[in-house]
Formats: C-alpha cells, sequence, structure tokens
C-alpha cells in the first residue's frame, strides 16, 4: 500500500490507474478510523479496482470555537487500519499543500445547508463541499464513499455532484454502530466514562422514534417529542437539535412518508454528537 503525502503524488498515482482501465474508489475521512470508516472502505473495495482512502484534518470545515487543534490524530494505526482493509493508497497531504498561499475559491451548496448541522455549524458545509471537491478533482473517482451517519452531508455531496456535473458516483453506506447502539465516530474518543454511559441517549432516542414511526406514528410533531422525552431524561445531554425533515432538501416536514430524515445532535458535555434514521417507508420496518 503506498502512503501518498502530496497532491501532486496522489494526482499522478490516480491518472496512471485511470489510464490502466481500473475504476477508482475515494474514500474521504478526517481520520483516527473506526469500523464506520472500514465500512465504507470494504464497500469501495467490493465496488472498484483501487481504493484510496484520504486522511486530513480539514481545518476549513471547523468553526473557530470548535476541535481543529485537539481532533484525534494517529496516522500510523489509520495507515495500518487501511492496509488491513486492502486499501491501495493513503492520502494525507499538509494543510499547506491543500490550501497555500493566496487560496481563494470555495464550493457552496445553498438551501439544504441551511438547516441542522448547517444551522449549528455555520460554515461547515462550505468547507466539506471545498475539500471534497478538491479530493474529487486530484483524484477523479469513479466512485465516492460516505456514511449516512452524516446524513446532511451525504445529502448536501449528492447535490454538489449533480448541480456541478461532476462525473462521480456517490454511494451511502449505512450507520456502524457500538454494540450498545452509540454510532462510531472519532469524537467518542472525547467521552469520559460517565459521558460514554450518557451518550447511549442518542440512540436510545433515535430507537423509540424509528419504533413509533414503524408503529404508524407519523405526525412529525409527536417524533420531535418522543426523542425531545428521551434526551430530556439525561442529565449530561443538551439538545442542539431534533428535526424532521425531507430527506433530499432538509426541509421541515410535518407528516413522515418516505424519505424522511429524524435527525438528532445533542452535546454531552463537550462533545456534541449526531445520530438519525431515514424512514423509507412502512416495508423498510422490522
Ligand atoms: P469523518 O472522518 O468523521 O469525517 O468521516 C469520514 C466518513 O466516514 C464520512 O463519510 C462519515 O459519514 C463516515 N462515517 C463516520 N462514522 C460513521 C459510522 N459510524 N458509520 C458509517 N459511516 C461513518
Amino acid at each position: 500500500m503506498e502512503i501518498v503525502r502530496s497532491v501532486a503524488e496522489a494526482k499522478e498515482l490516480a491518472r496512471a490507474w485511470r489510464a490502466a482501465g481500473l475504476s477508482v474508489g475515494l474514500v474521504p475521512t478526517m481520520g483516527y478510523l473506526h469500523e464506520g470508516h472500514e465500512s465504507l472502505m470494504d464497500a469501495a473495495r467490493a465496488a472498484c479496482d483501487k481504493v484510496i482512502v484520504s486522511v486530513f484534518v480539514n481545518p476549513i470545515q471547523f468553526g473557530p470555537d470548535e476541535d481543529f487543534d485537539s481532533y484525534p490524530r494517529d496516522l500510523h494505526r489509520d495507515v495500518a487500519i487501511c492496509e488491513a482493509h486492502g486499501a491501495d493508497a493513503v492520502f494525507h497531504p499538509s494543510v499547506e499543500d491543500m490550501y497555500p498561499a493566496g487560496f481563494s475559491t470555495f464550493v457552496e451548496v445553498e438551501g439544504l445547508t441551511d438547516a441542522l448541522c448547517g444551522a449549528s455549524r455555520p460554515g461547515h458545509f462550505r468547507g466539506v463541499c471545498t475539500v471534497v471537491s478538491k479530493l474529487f478533482n486530484i483524484v477523479q473517482p469513479h466512485r465516492a464513499f460516505f456514511g449516512q451517519k452524516d446524513a446532511q452531508q451525504l445529502a448536501v455531496i449528492k447535490r454538489m455532484v449533480a448541480d456541478l456535473n461532476m462525473d462521480v458516483q456517490v454511494v451511502g453506506c449505512p450507520i456502524v454502530r457500538e454494540a450498545d447502539g452509540l454510532a462510531k465516530s472519532s469524537r467518542n474518543t472525547y467521552l469520559d466514562p460517565q459521558e460514554r454511559q450518557a451518550a447511549l441517549v442518542l440512540s436510545r432516542a433515535i430507537r423509540a422514534a424509528e419504533q413509533a414511526v414503524c408503529d404508524g406514528q407519523h405526525d412529525a410533531a409527536c417524533v420531535r417529542a418522543i426523542i425531545e422525552g428521551t434526551i430530556a431524561a439525561e442529565p449530561l445531554a443538551c439538545i442542539d437539535y431534533v428535526q424532521v425533515v425531507d430527506g433530499l432538501t432538509m426541509q421541515p416536514v410535518k407528516t413522515i412518508e418516505d424519505s424522511v430524515l429524524v435527525a438528532i445532535a445533542v452535546r454531552i458535555g463537550t462533545t456534541r454528537l449526531i445520530d438519525n434514521f431515514i424512514f423509507e417507508g412502512e416495508p423498510t420496518c422490522s
């Protein structure tokens, strides 16, 4: 497996793959890899001839008071995980190579970035769309793999790819959870044991909401109330948002029908965690 540290090298490697007629899969990450990332690599491995995993903590998607400096990093461990999951290359560029002096072009998706995480984290999706556009231009992958855990991000990237006629297939992959339900996240490492226990309230609330919808409760306000009630019972939890929205536009809905996203963001102490489920219609209920 190759470790590629410059934009120029990554371009050259991917160009050679494409020239050889090989399909290329890209898995964009911020590193500190876990089983959620591994599932994306496995999906890429199954669908593409060559798999490249980017490991880049992207400064421009963090707000000034957010955790860019403290975000967990361990390239050595990440490389071992990528190798074990059959990646062909890890792309780990420097901030200076990605954003050299004079950098001044940004990609902004309007409308569906106004709500949910976009409302709580101004500028976040502008940073995400800019870095993902750069990665797409550098690697020119046939397919790129993203987690449903970041449901709004997935919708925003799909919109961007369609709007800008980008020649890449965006593949969404299901949320991977710990055995007790907590959605895997690099930020889970911030939680102390008491907070780790309290964080279970997110998946508990999501499960309760999903069950209610599958049992026939299709009123968005009632489903939100179920989630809010569950979270209110956990003293260490503080709601950032609880939203029931159309899965494509991120606009609030009153009635839960097909392709509705139920999404939450909750602070446990100083750690902000997210979780969600998508209701695709009765047949998907177990
Ligand atoms: P991150 O490194 O947190 O920026 O995430 C990189 C990619 O992994 C994104 O597409 C995430 O949606 C995806 N991802 C993160 N956590 C999970 C998870 N628990 N299950 C599935 N995908 C995930």
